[in-house]
């Protein structure tokens, strides 16, 4: 089982993708005639600044990528939320024009036929298209979830799904369902888009600007990582649980294979982030990191917890390298009376050292 983990930094999204395809493209598949699924994440009608959808330069460089080797059946599938029109995201993103330059096919799974499984006993219509195909690129996006507080590749996989059952999984909760899902349909590839995922919401409106994008072969395990970097365990996220339960997640050891390290941010945080910024003293600070650290804040916050840490602000950047604050985030910050390691910080990694000062 291939349990590396590629991560990359950066703003220039097209080089990213390439990269991180390159890094994997010996899992691409021997025979150029399989019919490959692109999947990104269109739920809402959004831009992907956002912090919602999949930005579609990774979807197109993703193409281009497959194209320059030669692998010519591709097609785009996704399935808007209840309510939501997949076929106007496909407008609004570009991806009608993006077909057409390219020659593929796009799939609304709405209107797709379905066949109807029923893993762990569940019973589901998942589109007959993309439970056929012969290999899947899953491309989602790294962001808060108000009710599993994190979605990502294996919670995408949702919008295989009829209407009907994605009814039904809300039902059941969630969790069960989506673990279910992935026994029956299993990515090949997950290209996480972690540029700019919502700090707690799945429709967006609340960015964090992280700058980051990561690939890897198992969505559970791909999932059980991103929980870290959000400030929870993977057992905090039900459904990496119920997959542990299935024996989807053999163990958390992942290898972690950075191609770059993060860069210094240039924007300002909105929103929630911007009321947890208030506890924090950027200087020259990287996105990445940064971005840890409203996460681990939100965590706090979350659990009324945040309010104690008045008065104090936490340094992090560049800038505190060699001075002495009270309490720093990142080896930028190694001299700080209270630092938490790592470069970038982790948020599951900040939010132990905060608890501990509380
Ligand atoms: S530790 Fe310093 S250099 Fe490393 S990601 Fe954080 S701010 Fe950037």
């Amino acid at each position: 089982m291939n349990r590396t983990i590629t991560v990359i930094y950066g703003n220039d999204i097209r080089n990213m993708t390439r990269r991180l395809l390159e890094a994997e493209c010996n899992l691409l598949p021997s025979d150029h005639s399989s019919s490959i699924i692109i999947k990104p994440n269109l739920v809402t009608l959004s831009d992907p600044e956002n912090g919602a959808v999949t930005h579609t330069e990774i979807v197109e460089e993703t193409v281009s990528f497959l194209q320059d080797r030669n692998y010519r059946n591709i097609t785009i599938a996704e399935g808007s939320w209840i309510g939501g029109s997949t076929e106007a995201c496909f407008r609004h993103l570009g991806y009608y024009g993006l077909a057409s330059k390219y020659g593929i096919k796009l799939l609304d799974t709405k209107k797709d036929e379905y066949t109807r499984v029923s893993p762990c006993g569940i019973g589901m219509e998942v589109s007959r298209t993309v439970l056929e195909a012969d290999f899947i690129i899953n491309i989602p996006v790294l962001k808060g979830h108000c009710q599993t507080q994190m979605t990502h590749a294996m919670k995408n996989l949702k919008g295989v799904l009829s209407d009907k059952s994605k009814r039904d999984f809300h039902r059941l909760g969630l969790d069960k369902p989506i673990a279910a899902l992935n026994t029956v349909i299993k990515p090949d590839l997950n290209i996480s888009d972690s540029i700019c995922g919502d700090l707690d919401f799945e429709e967006g409106g609340n960015p964090v600007r992280t700058d980051r994008m990561m690939i890897g072969s198992d969505a559970v395990l791909l999932d059980a990582y991103s929980a870290t970097l959000m400030g929870f365990s993977p057992d905090d996220i039900g459904y990496i649980r119920e997959a542990g339960k299935l024996g989807m997640l053999e163990s958390t050891e992942w290898k972690i294979k950075e191609l770059s390290k993060p860069a210094v941010a240039k924007s300002q945080p909105t929103g929630i982030a911007r009321k947890l910024s208030e506890y924090t003293d950027p200087s020259d600070a990287c996105s990445a990191c940064y971005a840890s650290l409203i996460h681990a804040l939100k965590r706090l916050d979350d659990e009324n917890l945040v309010r104690k840490l008045e008065g104090k602000r936490i340094a992090i950047g560049q800038g505190w390298r060699g001075k002495s604050p009270e309490i720093g985030c990142g080896a930028c910050c190694s001299k700080a009376s209270v630092t938490v390691p790592g470069c970038p910080a982790k948020a599951d990694d900040i939010l132990q050292v905060l608890r501990s000062i509380l």
